[in-house]
């Protein structure tokens, strides 16, 4: 069988860093007979700029949707400031995710036992863990039309934007949202205002209809005031929420704060599923390119890491190896290793390039 392949996207900064580390894990994972791809490599952002004056080439994208997965670094940094808006390094990043048609975030919010003292919740509300909050991206009142600022006869302005999901715009997210519960926790809560909202009624109602394919699998509602109240008082209440656009902006920013560290959370992005159940996907840590300490040795790339080990196991159903992997990240933070941006007391301070060591140590010692 053909080898399967994953397209590189370091980007800019940090990302370049990030991107090398994980690049040594998959060289090992290759070597060790625990998973093999076939890397490509392009650039985006800054880096592409650069070379080819535009954030993101055809050649690029056509190259992404090849390939069965796209890991990507980060994009951006002051060096771009002054390029047009339209050529901005970040434009590269909205092209790739709009021409792969990318409609599902993934946002796990992962707390591990070893850094729950950087939450500022206490430790026995976030220790251990694990929520995954899968946002609608590419519907809702973003993209809504009508949407504008007008000014009315009497001379006052109004502005207005639209609310609007359809049938299957829902469906195909509650069914990624119900396809991860499957491996995960078996419990979905899908986040409406349908109290207040018509869309979001006929979003509530349609979770109820993908629900039925899946009886495994238990299904209940919370209105996002409520949700956001949860997600502070009790998280770990939660296995799987899936929620508009706008809902899941905010509440998966919230949950990222319960973890405490922009450096240690990944990310993913989900297109349709073709007749073969093969989804285009791009995977990408939380952070961005980081330009204060790029270039520095000093970025850590447990988010990159962890970025991998979700590839590994939603584009690759590679669980095994995707468990080594994240066992190999929470056995080095459990040995005291730390980069800066999570350094505690009495632990032992790493570069980027010093995590990696650690991570690559215990992967062979798994
Ligand atoms: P940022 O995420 O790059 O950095 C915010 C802060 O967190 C900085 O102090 C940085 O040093 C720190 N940080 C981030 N990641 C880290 C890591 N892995 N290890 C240690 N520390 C880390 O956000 P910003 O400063 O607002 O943006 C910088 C550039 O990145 C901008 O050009 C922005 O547009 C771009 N950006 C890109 C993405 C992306 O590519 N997905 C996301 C956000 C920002």
């Amino acid at each position: 069988m053909a080898k399967k392949t994953v397209m590189l996207l370091p980007g800019d900064g940090i990302g370049q860093e990030v991107m090398a580390q994980v690049v040594r894990i998959i060289e090992w994972m290759d070597t060790a007979g625990v998973a093999s791809f076939d890397l490509r490599e392009g650039l985006i952002g800054g880096a592409s700029i650069d070379k080819f004056g535009v954030p993101l080439t055809d050649e690029t994208v056509a190259d992404c949707l090849a390939c069965d997965a796209v890991l990507m670094g980060a994009v951006g940094g002051p060096k771009w400031d002054d390029v047009p808006f339209d050529k901005k390094p970040e434009r590269g990043l909205l092209r790739i995710r709009k021409d792969m048609g990318l409609f599902a975030n993934l946002r796990p919010a992962l707390v591990f036992a070893e850094l729950a003292e950087a939450s500022t919740l206490k430790h026995e509300v976030v220790a251990g863990l694990d929520v995954m909050i899968v946002r609608e991206l590419t519907g809702g009142i973003y993209f809504g039309q009508p949407r504008g600022i007008e000014t009315l006869p009497n001379g006052d302005r109004k502005g207005y934007n639209t609310l609007v999901y359809t049938t299957p715009e829902i469906r195909r997210i509650g069914q990624v949202a119900f396809d991860l519960a499957m491996k995960r926790g078996k419990k979905v809560t899908s986040v409406d205002k349908a109290n207040v909202l018509e869309s979001t009624i006929l979003w509530r109602e349609e979770m109820e209809v993908v629900a039925k394919d899946y009886p495994e699998v238990a299904l209940s509602h919370l209105y996002v005031d409520n949700a956001a109240m949860q997600l502070v008082r009790n998280p770990k209440q939660f296995d799987v929420m899936v929620t508009t656009n706008m809902f899941g902006d905010i509440l998966s920013d919230c949950a990222a704060m319960l973890t405490g560290s922009l450096g240690m959370l990944p990310s993913a992005s989900l297109g349709a599923a073709d007749a073969n159940g093969k989804r285009n996907a791009l995977y990408e840590p939380v952070h961005g390119s980081a330009p204060d300490i790029a270039g520095q040795d000093l970025a850590n790339p447990l988010a990159m890491i962890l970025s991998l080990a979700m590839m590994l196991r939603y584009s690759f159903d590679l669980d095994a190896a995707a468990d080594k992997l994240e066992g190999a990240v929470k056995a080095a933070l459990a040995a005291g290793f730390r980069t800066g941006d999570i350094m505690q007391p009495g632990a032992t301070k790493v570069g980027t390039k010093g995590m990696g060591d650690a991570v690559l140590k215990y992967l062979a010692e798994a």
